[in-house]
């Protein structure tokens, strides 16, 4: 894949795609540039329930960490598409480190304002849209998917925008909340978050486990579990979007290339069975 760099190298990218895949990664990068300050103030971390909560600056600090080698483990998910099934995913990828930029909030709050950090903000949102623009004009439909890291344990969350407390009701076919794949799920959301159609189970079945939402962890009960950010609540509306949190183990060590070669066999799997997969 050959990268195009974004504004001031706050995040790279690739707009050629073939495929109606789009990969972001928005909390990977490391670069910190000396005349954009560190966002001191506002900072936040989505709990299991609805709301952020503010936490205070001593706490934030040791939260505002990147999602380490989720840059990484999204190249190697992309060249996995490319090699094993000549894919080109449109990709996004944040360069700029969190504490600068945090392309993942609402641009008040990820940029604090400050007009460098607001220009990378708009860049890396300008690319994103175009992807988006791009598959849609090209395919109709597609998949967006916003590829994160957290640290509270070895299992992955995959997110639409349901809390723990939606997730952890025994049907979710009722409900009058909207998830971030809406026009797949129709009116059959337990099969497509948690049943045999949903990106959970089959990432379990390609040997990243435990994951939750699934057919085997249908319910995060009291775990930490993150919803979904405002990337995919920005932009569901527009395409079917998905957040996935990986744990530490998974996308470092001895393991981390096989990880994303079963993460890029999910993707293709998934968009087969929920007939979203479409090339050029
Ligand atoms: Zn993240």
């Amino acid at each position: 894949m050959e990268y195009i760099d974004g504004y001031r190298s706050c995040c790279k990218y690739y707009c050629k795609g073939n495929v109606n895949i789009i990969l972001s990664a928005p909390h990977g990068g490391s670069l910190i540039p000396n005349d954009v300050p560190d966002r001191t103030e506002g900072i936040c971390i989505r709990r299991s329930d609805e709301n952020d909560t503010l936490l205070d600056k001593q706490f934030y600090n040791t939260k505002l960490v990147k999602d380490i080698h989720t840059d990484e483990f999204t190249e190697n998910v992309a060249n996995e598409l490319f090699e094993r099934w000549n894919f080109k995913p449109f990709i996004i990828i944040g360069k700029w480190h969190r504490q600068i930029v945090d392309f993942n909030r609402e641009i008040r709050e990820g940029t604090l304002n400050h007009p460098e950090a607001v220009s990378a903000y708009e860049n890396y949102h300008l690319n994103l849209n175009n992807a988006i623009s791009h598959v849609n004009q090209l395919f109709g439909k597609g998949l967006l998917l916003d590829i994160h890291g957290h640290s509270q344990g070895n299992y992955t969350m995959i997110g639409y925008m349901l809390s723990s407390n939606q997730l952890n009701e025994d049907d979710l076919s009722h409900s009058s909340f909207a998830t971030s794949i809406e026009s797949l799920c129709l009116s059959n959301r337990n099969e497509y978050i948690r049943g045999k159609k949903s990106f959970g189970t089959i990432l379990e079945q390609n040997g990243i486990e435990p994951v939750y939402p699934s057919l085997t962890h249908p319910k995060p009960e009291s775990r930490t579990f993150f919803s979904g950010g405002y990337t995919i609540c920005n932009y569901f509306s527009k395409i079917n979007a998905i957040q996935t949190e990986l744990p530490y183990v998974i996308r470092t060590g001895e393991n981390k290339c096989m990880n994303a070669q079963r993460f890029a066999q999910t993707i293709v799997e998934y968009m087969q069975i929920n007939n979203l997969l479409m090339s050029n």
